[in-house]
């Protein structure tokens, strides 16, 4: 088996749509399609049939593609089962521990609520890459629309227990704004400046940030890092409780003009 290969499709103001395809296989997914030219535009590039839409939440910039590409190549819509109502042409529901396969390139699903209720991650476990829309960014976390701070920690730590080398794929290029607030929070964190050092060489040349993977996250993503003794002292709360200094983080954030 070869590994699925995965190409970035940028999409509005700052959305990634991923392509995830196997050649020898026929077979290609797109992640999270939030409008269907660009994709199909790359589709064409590349040189593929879409065969497979993945969903990982409802949002408008994460679904606005499903039914356009659905009549187009009438490929199959996955998506939260949880979540059904609210992800147009879905014909396949998924919730926790299910597996869906993509040819032969199996994915464990993950749920991981808070930014919606019910958002889900692919997990393509022997692909080494995990798919998690607004949950999880390089260096952030989405914001919280219909969960509480626990829910989203509990969905966070999830996806920690992943091993570091998973790939990780999120659906917007924030990175850059993202370490802007790192930095705010754990300035003397080196693995955070030596990463936005390079962030900003890249983000000159127009270039995509992602993927990440696990263990940079790790060490530099303020939102995992509740441990982090600087970030404790930066908020005030050298004794409080992991998901606390979480909350706490997050609020700053979203108050945070960078
Ligand atoms: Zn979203
Ligand atoms: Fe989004």
């Amino acid at each position: 088996m070869t590994t699925l290969q995965i190409e970035p499709v940028p999409c509005l103001r700052d959305n990634y749509a991923w392509l995830a395809f196997d050649r020898d296989e026929n077979v290609c997914a797109v992640v999270d399609p939030s409008e269907a030219a660009p994709v199909r535009r790359a589709l064409h590039a590349h040189g593929l049939l879409l065969t497979h839409i993945l969903n990982t939440h409802h949002h408008p910039d994460h679904v606005g593609g499903n039914l356009e590409l659905h009549r187009e190549f009438g490929a199959e819509i996955v998506g939260p089962g949880k979540d059904r109502a609210r992800i147009p042409g879905i014909s396949t529901g998924v919730v926790e521990g299910d597996r869906y396969s993509v040819g032969s390139h199996s994915a464990v699903v993950l749920e991981i609520p808070a930014h919606t209720r019910g958002h889900i991650a692919f997990w393509f476990e022997k692909d080494a890459a995990v798919f998690t829309g607004d949950t999880l960014f390089a260096m952030g976390c989405g914001r919280l629309f219909e969960g509480d701070p626990p829910t989203m920690w509990s969905s966070l730590s999830k996806l920690l227990t992943l091993p570091d080398s998973t790939r990780v794929y999120c659906g917007h290029e924030y990175t850059e704004a993202n370490g802007r607030f790192a930095l705010t929070v754990e300035p003397s964190n080196p693995d955070l400046n030596s990463r936005m050092a390079e962030v900003r060489a890249i983000r000159k040349e127009g270039r995509p940030t992602l993927p990440s993977n696990i263990g940079i996250e790790k060490k530099t993503n303020p939102f995992l890092r509740v441990s982090s003794p600087e970030i404790r002292r930066s908020l005030g709360m050298p004794g409080a409780s992991d998901v606390d200094v979480f909350a706490a983080t997050r609020r700053r954030k979203d108050s945070f003009q960078g």
